[in-house]
């Protein structure tokens, strides 16, 4: 499969049909659940500074919310496509499903490129996504939150768009907010943190000593970035991290065999996850090309920057030295490479088990909002570790009871809780 011909959607409808034949899924709950419930597209006109008016195209796509409000990041990206959006908003349902929040599924998005906006011109696309949404969102319907270019400031833009229309404070409404404006401590590491209390369950079932192995990422943004910082503080050995150069237009693998020093790269990258080059290389750094992060010999592979990364043009080119994959990122792995990832026997975290640390800590945010009583960050962290941990235990279990790979069993654990909820509300 070329990277043109990739379409997310039909990838998350490929997962969801493989399981729910394991399942025996009757056709009703099927044909439900193998595509959004609802879906709104529309156009948002902006007053740009130059004096003239441009019209974006915005969606907001909710798959399923029988298990509780929609919930989902909204993406600002000039190549968005619904069928991004629908394959995002399905992986939400079984994401917070998997972890067992009481959440639906959703997800939405602007074609816009914000890198190329002024601030007075974002802050009025953000109103407009909430003027043509504002009756079909809100804390008891669906939740948004930031996702791919947007971020807290749009967030509370959003949120004050939503009050001001519904005429009220209502700061369980969206979530990724600033700390101090409803914002949750601990959210800025949640994913990343996520990614490791599944790695550290993981390394335990393999019989393997967290302190005895070594990793090597692919991305080094947020998720990476906390990643590979507690993995280290654990201590473990990060290899090789590899990340884009937006002025040379590639990625480059860092590497240092005896171990980066984490922390001091986050010392030494910018807001997009972008690593200064020729600081690395003083760092005593290896920049190797940007496959060589797939090809090292170690134990762990993370790959935390984007989809359709491991597919069958590299695949083979794993080191049979690694034992386990955890995807931080949604999507890393095609079906095709998954296919040979399984036959292998290497052992994965799948996507929307591994990285729901995320969501679980919005969802946090979302109770502490509603309540308007904001908890210690050790307490968010405390919560985050056994939601991930316990989320992580039932997978393996189910795995392990039915023998499958660890990405069927997620599926089947958050494909049988919706199924469920739909049937116990009488939908189906
Ligand atoms: P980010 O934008 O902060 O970082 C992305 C990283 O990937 C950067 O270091 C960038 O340089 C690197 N990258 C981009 N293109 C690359 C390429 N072609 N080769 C190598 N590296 C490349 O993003 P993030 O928030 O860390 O998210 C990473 C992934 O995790 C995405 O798939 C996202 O959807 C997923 N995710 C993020 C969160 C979250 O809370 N941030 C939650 C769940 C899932």
């Amino acid at each position: 499969m070329t990277v043109s011909s990739y379409n997310p959607y039909e990838n998350a409808q490929a997962q969801f049909d493989r399981v729910a034949r394991i399942i025996g899924l009757d056709q009703a709950t099927c044909a439900l659940l193998r595509q959004p419930m609802r879906e709104f597209h529309f156009t948002i006109p902006v007053h740009m500074d130059d004096g003239s008016t441009k019209i974006f195209n915005g969606y907001r796509i909710q798959h399923n919310d029988a298990r509780g409000p929609a919930k989902g990041g909204i993406r600002f990206h000039p190549h968005e496509t619904a069928d991004t959006v629908r394959a995002l908003s399905m992986w939400m349902t079984w994401k917070c499903s998997v972890v067992d929040i009481p959440l639906g599924g959703g997800k939405g998005g602007i074609v816009c490129d914000p890198r190329n906006m002024t601030e007075n011109e974002q802050e009025r696309l953000c109103r407009g996504w909430i003027r043509q949404l504002a009756k079909v969102v809100g804390p008891v319907i669906d939740v948004p939150a930031p996702d791919v270019m947007s971020n807290s400031k749009h967030m509370l833009w959003m949120l004050d768009e939503f009050e001001t229309i519904h005429g009220g404070r209502y700061p369980g409404f969206i979530t990724g907010k600033p700390v101090g404006m409803g914002g949750s401590l601990g959210r800025t590491e949640a994913t990343g943190y996520g990614v490791i209390y599944t790695v550290r369950e993981a390394l335990k079932d393999l019989g393997l000593k967290l302190e005895e192995t070594t990793a090597s990422f692919q991305g080094f943004g947020n998720v990476a970035q906390y990643a590979a910082v507690l993995f280290q503080r654990l201590g473990g050995k990060v290899i090789s991290v590899c990340c884009w150069d937006n002025n040379d237009k590639k990625a480059y693998t860092y590497r240092k065999l005896d171990g980066l020093n984490a922390e001091a790269l986050l010392t030494i990258v910018d807001s997009f996850g972008t690593i200064n080059k020729e600081k690395a290389l003083e760092m005593g750094c290896e920049i190797l090309p940007q496959g060589a992060w797939i090809e090292q010999d170690v134990d762990i592979l993370i790959p935390a920057a984007l989809e359709n990364q491991i597919t069958l043009d590299n695949v083979n080119k794993i080191s049979k030295q690694v034992k386990l994959i955890a995807e931080g990122a949604n999507g890393p792995i095609n079906t095709d490479a998954d296919e040979v990832i399984r036959e292998r026997g290497v052992f994965l975290v799948p996507d929307f088990l591994c990285n729901a640390g995320g969501v679980t800590c919005s969802y946090f945010e979302q109770v502490q909002s509603n309540n308007n009583y904001y908890w210690e960050k050790d307490e968010v962290l405390q919560k985050l570790d056994q939601k991930m941990t316990s989320a992580y235990r039932a997978t393996k279990e189910t795995a392990d009871k039915n023998k499958l790979y660890m990405r069927d069993a997620a599926y089947v654990i958050a494909i049988n809780r919706v199924a469920q909820a739909v049937k116990m509300r009488g939908w189906v």
